[in-house]
């Protein structure tokens, strides 16, 4: 076996790669490129892209592509192969530093919701040399942000992007006014903690509903489920550990730090967590890591499901991410530090965030929005749709004390000044307790819990650098001005904790009387996807937006449209996946078993007139009544997709989604599902959900 130090970051044209491979000159004006975001010269660039080649060519690539992510939620690449044909009819290997700058994919089939309209099909991608080159499959991918001419954002690196220059500008000033003047930039990072479920492959052939949508559509509940929680941290499986072997493996290669691997909550379901990374190097990574964990699983007759929800009944899969901001100096913000003056600055960073979580709960929820993980918040597994805070009890009576003018803590005699006292460390065992929180300070992160396991996580960390760089710059604006600074900064803690406290709640999340109490307290509580997306085009979210250059309007707009329509899409493609499910296979497989059930009887009949025959005449009675509903329900299913085609604006249209079309599904599963509980087992078109879930041995 190999030494995972030897191989890590093999496939990476990493800063050794890069040391090792290009002239001082160049290495210098490429980091600088990196770090600074400085721009590259065209001769220098020429030289990268020759170095990347020759290093590419060596480990066996051919191709090149400039890798993105357009909005479809996955990744795309075109591939070129390197050749250039020479005048002897041979060919030599190439690539220039225009190619490796530029790309020119057509635009014209990925989403743009109207942005087509307006503007020119053709798209650009763009070098993001901050994200370092990797080869996957014989072929050089250049991570790449993806534009209109025009230079509307077409994917959701731009805009990631473009919330990280917006954070780093606004903190770099808070940051100048407790005298950190060594400090040059400010980077937000991203510990992304990945579910996901392993079934057999054989099984998940056998499914069309896991095949179309990648969740369940119908499926009694099995004797067994998660109730007696032996599968959490379990003993992995062998199958499973040589799964994860493997997976591991593959992703260091990549240079991408895969730590963490346990088994979760539901059974089949398991967890990968990486180290954190800066957040848009942290997304590529796991955009990568959700491509590799499907690819690797095949190749060990597994299929990996990324759907929030596949199962009814067992808890669904979710995507925790650990968000934090450091500085190039190496210090966290958002950990309590040593002295008066660290403390200030980490209640200040805290505050923004409260404060940030608090003006922007809508764009958060609208963040983790989508029809899958609309089957996850809210259940009693995922937090709750409603945004709030956990930050546990010894921050809360800090900033108690602060609000209150009173004294902190036992010994404390004084009151709690801002900037005078050193606040107590606080270990993270006693503060990561909760659980249910949808946004949980972690002692020196937050962990925000409502993304699903599918979402990308570029945009609920496009919203969080965007919203606390708004509440960084208000901050600034106040606090450069402030004739004593001390006091001012004293009167602002203490304002934001008593205007802003409402977001948080330490209490548990899902308890119903909370959904009763957040209501109170003013907190918006969008349960669906159609429910959330109109706020995103509010007057304060398009502000939020555009003044900090993070989105244009028209780019907002067409965001929501192309959200909107991914919704009603998905959707629809659930429901007619469960109409061909319940006409071609469903319902006459309960026809043949009520056949069988009746010519048993008829055969039992033969034997004697007094034989009991209320086993076949009770199922097949009831099983005759069950396809009755189910045959209506499908009836009722298919005139609402008929309605949908009438509808033309696609606000109302989702609403139509969420509110008919889903109900009308839900309808034909509870009679399907009853239905398979009564049907002989090797009548039932499909695998069970026992099969599917205890499958994998
Ligand atoms: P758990 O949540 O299971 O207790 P940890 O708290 O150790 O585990 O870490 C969870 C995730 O948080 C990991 O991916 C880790 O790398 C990430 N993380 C730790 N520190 C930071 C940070 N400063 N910024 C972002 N993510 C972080
Ligand atoms: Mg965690």
């Amino acid at each position: 076996m190999r030494n995972v130090s030897d191989y890590f970051g093999e496939n990476v044209f990493n800063e050794s790669a890069m040391k090792a491979r290009l002239p001082k000159d160049t290495f210098k004006q490429l980091q600088a490129a990196i770090n600074n975001g400085k721009r590259l010269e065209p001769s220098a660039a020429g030289v990268v892209a020759n170095a990347i080649k020759d290093w590419a060519i060596e480990k066996g690539a051919t191709h090149y592509t400039h890798w993105f992510q357009p909005m479809t939620g996955i990744t795309a690449e075109k591939h070129d192969s390197f050749i250039s044909p020479n005048n002897d009819g041979r060919v030599i290997m190439e690539f220039s530093g225009k190619e490796l700058i530029q790309g020119e994919p057509d635009a014209s089939s990925f989403p743009s919701g109207g942005l087509r309209a307006t503007f020119e099909a053709r798209g650009y991608t763009a070098w993001d040399p901050t994200s370092f080159a990797f080869i996957k499959d014989g072929v050089l991918c250049i991570p790449t942000a993806f534009c209109s001419y025009g230079g509307e954002a077409l994917d959701k690196k731009t805009p990631l992007l473009r919330s990280m220059e917006a954070i780093n500008k606004q903190a770099l000033r808070v940051l100048k006014l407790f005298g950190n003047d060594d400090v040059t930039s400010v980077k937000t990072t991203v510990g992304p903690e990945q579910e996901y479920f392993l079934i057999d492959k054989e099984m998940y052939d056998k499914r069309k509903d896991l095949i179309y949508t990648g969740r369940t559509l119908f499926g009694a509940k099995p004797p067994k489920g998660q109730e007696l929680d032996d599968h959490y941290f379990g003993v992995i499986k062998p199958r499973v550990q040589a799964y994860m072997n493997e997976l591991n493996e593959e992703l260091w290669k990549l240079g991408i730090l895969a730590k963490t691997e346990h088994n979760e909550v539901a059974p089949s379901q398991h967890e990968l967590a990486p180290i954190f990374a800066t957040t848009n190097i942290s997304a590529d990574h796991n955009q990568l890591t959700m491509e590799i964990m499907q690819k690797v699983a095949k190749k060990h007759g597994l299929v990996c499901l990324l759907h929030e929800k596949p199962f009814d009944g067992v808890n669904g899969s979710g995507k925790h991410n650990n968000w934090s901001i450091s500085t190039n100096t190496g210090v966290n913000l958002l950990e309590p530090g040593e002295t008066p003056y660290e403390n200030a600055q980490f209640l200040l960073f805290l505050c923004a965030v409260i404060k940030a979580v608090d003006d922007y709960q809508d764009l958060l929820r609208i963040s983790v929005a989508s029809a899958g993980n609309d089957h996850r918040l809210g259940a009693n597994e995922a937090p709750p749709a409603i945004v709030s805070m956990f930050i546990g009890s010894e921050l809360s009576e800090v900033l108690q004390a602060i609000e209150t003018d009173t004294p902190y803590g036992a010994k404390e005699k004084e009151l709690l000044r801002v900037g005078v006292h050193v606040l107590p460390k606080f270990p993270k065992d006693s503060t990561d307790r909760n659980r249910t929180s949808p946004f949980a300070f972690t002692g020196n992160k937050f962990e925000f819990r409502m993304l699903g396991s599918a979402n990308s996580i570029s945009g609920c960390n496009t919203v969080l650098n965007t919203a606390v760089a708004e509440e960084l710059k208000q901050f600034a604006d106040e606090l450069e001005n402030a004739a004593d600074f001390d006091t001012a900064l004293h009167d602002l803690v203490k304002r934001v904790i008593v205007e802003h406290q409402h977001v948080i709640f330490n209490g548990n999340g899902y308890d119903d009387s909370w959904v009763a109490e957040a209501e109170k307290r003013g907190l918006l509580n969008l349960k669906t996807t159609p429910d959330a997306l109109p706020y995103f085009i509010h007057d304060k979210n398009i502000k939020l937006f555009t003044s900090h250059k993070v989105f244009t309007e028209v780019e907002i707009r067409s965001r929501y449209e192309i959200n909107l329509e991914n919704y009603c899409k998905v959707v629809n493609i659930e429901a007619l996946t469960m109409v061909d499910m319940a006409r071609k296979d469903i319902l006459p497989a309960i026809s043949e078993y009520i056949a069988s059930l009746s010519a048993s009887a008829g055969a039992k009949q033969a034997i004697g007139s007094d034989v009991d025959l209320s086993y076949e005449a009770e199922t097949a009675k009831e099983l005759s009544a069950l396809s009755g509903k189910a045959f209506s329900a499908l009836k009722t299913l298919e005139a609402k997709l008929e309605e949908t085609k009438r509808i033309f604006d696609i606000t109302v249209l989702a609403a139509f989604y969420k509110d008919e079309v889903l109900a009308a599904m839900d309808e034909l599963r509870a009679a399907v599902d009853s239905a398979e509980m009564l049907t002989a087992a090797e009548y039932w078109p499909y695998p069970s959900y026992g099969e599917l879930l205890f499958g994998v041995r």
